[in-house]
């Protein structure tokens, strides 16, 4: 049987309806690569407005409403979720009454930093030294340990960026106790990083794991401005795959993960992972043979997982705030422009909302380059966005 009859086949007597906590810009995408697979979607969140729910059934409810999550549980084969921040006992409740992935375990691993970067450090996986923090008094204590530069975190609900302060000088402490004093805090080493990449995975119900290449990305005030795959040698791809391998295993995980990390001297270290498709992996709807959004979809559906090989050198630019009037731009409309793929995530423009996405792809990394700076150019952040600058941030590093 050749795999697209096994994949076929197995959707009509597999799971047909899936349900997404959460219907944002990923439980949109997980839609759209579902939709052709034959599978159906219907989302839970309390937002009247997501924007995946054109695309299927929308509950408008809490995350704690109860009978809405029974609702979900009740009219899905399986269930999955879009964001970290949903509550790990609404996910534990839908497993009561239809198989969950990725583990809800996870995410409730994922959603508090300080047991996140304990259970790295469990798994022998490199990340800068942290110290909890919940008083002034504590956080002096970390200062002293850790040393400056330092960035203390909400341990919780921090995404983005937000939740977060750098301290620089001593004088910083007041300030950022001002700003995040309060919550359970976690204090953690600054790390002069040469460059920001992630490694993403896909593992199977049985255990099979398949891995995109390790992704540069660029953060610009702690959001993700670009990445870009593959760009990295084998034996960095191979260290990446090793690290995210060990939280996979722990887990007994089903679904996509990433494992963002920071490259300094060579060296891998852990920032966080996100049991979820992420931002990072956009790239690969237009730049591999199977994107995330599909093998997330296979792994919980039981499907045999896609072939993660890239068809192109990729490069994505994250829309913030406002979308640009794509017929206005010469980089995606112009004469040839067909390796420049448009995403429009159908959200009400809100400042540095992440509104769409926009690939490029190209056969060399010349022609990549090329292409980048100009539609770079042409949405106006060539000055923000500095190819160059990154290229060399990326050479100072060792990472054949
Ligand atoms: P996070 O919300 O932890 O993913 O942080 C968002 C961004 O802030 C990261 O992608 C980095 O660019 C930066 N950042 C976070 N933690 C650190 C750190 N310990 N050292 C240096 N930069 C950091």
């Amino acid at each position: 049987m050749s795999l697209i009859h096994a994949v076929t086949w197995q959707v009509l007597t597999g799971p047909k309806t899936v349900g997404i906590l959460g219907a944002g810009q990923l439980a949109r995408m997980l839609a759209q690569a579902g939709l052709p697979m034959g599978l159906e979607f219907i989302f839970l969140d309390p937002a009247e407005d997501a924007c995946a729910a054109e695309l299927g059934d929308h509950i408008h409810a809490g995350w704690d409403d109860e009978a809405a999550l029974t609702e979900l549980g009740k009219r899905s084969d399986v269930v999955t979720f879009d964001f970290e921040n949903v509550p790990e006992s609404s996910a534990s409740l839908i497993e009561s009454l239809c198989p969950v992935y990725p583990p809800p375990r996870a995410l409730l691993i994922s959603q508090d930093r300080l047991r996140e970067k304990s259970l790295l450090q469990e798994l022998n996986i490199p990340l800068a030294p942290f110290v909890p923090v919940s008083s002034r008094p504590d956080l002096l204590a970390a200062i002293e340990q850790i040393g400056l530069p330092c960035v203390l975190k909400t341990r919780r609900f921090g995404y983005d960026g937000k939740g977060q302060a750098v301290l620089r000088l001593q004088e910083d402490m007041e300030r950022a106790w001002q700003a995040l004093g309060g919550e359970d805090l976690v204090c953690e080493g600054f790390v002069s990083f040469d460059v920001e990449c992630s490694i993403i995975a896909a593992r199977g119900r049985d255990g099979r794991t398949v891995f995109w290449p390790l992704t540069l990305s660029l953060h610009r005030e702690g959001v993700l401005a670009i990445s870009m795959a593959p760009v990295f040698g084998a034996q960095m791809q191979s260290r990446a795959e090793g690290l995210i391998q060990r939280l996979l295993n722990h887990f007994d995980y089903t679904g996509v993960m990433a494992l963002e990390l920071f490259l300094k001297d060579g060296e891998l270290l852990a920032n966080e992972f996100a049991p979820r498709v992420h931002n990072s992996g956009h790239w690969s709807i237009d730049g591999a043979r199977t994107s995330q959004f599909e093998n997330h979809l296979r792994a919980i559906c039981g499907l045999p997982l896609g072939d993660t090989e890239c068809t192109a050198r990729a490069l994505m630019f994250n829309l913030l705030g406002e979308m640009p009037e794509a017929a206005d731009l010469p980089a995606v409309t112009g004469a040839g422009q067909d390796h420049v793929h448009w995403h429009d995530y159908h959200k009400t423009a809100r400042s540095k909302r992440k509104i769409g996405h926009v690939t490029v792809t190209a056969e060399s990394d010349t022609g990549l380059r090329a292409k980048a700076a100009q539609l770079a150019g042409d949405l106006g952040v060539a000055a923000e966005i500095n190819l160059e600058t990154l290229m060399l941030g990326l050479s100072k590093a060792p990472y054949e």
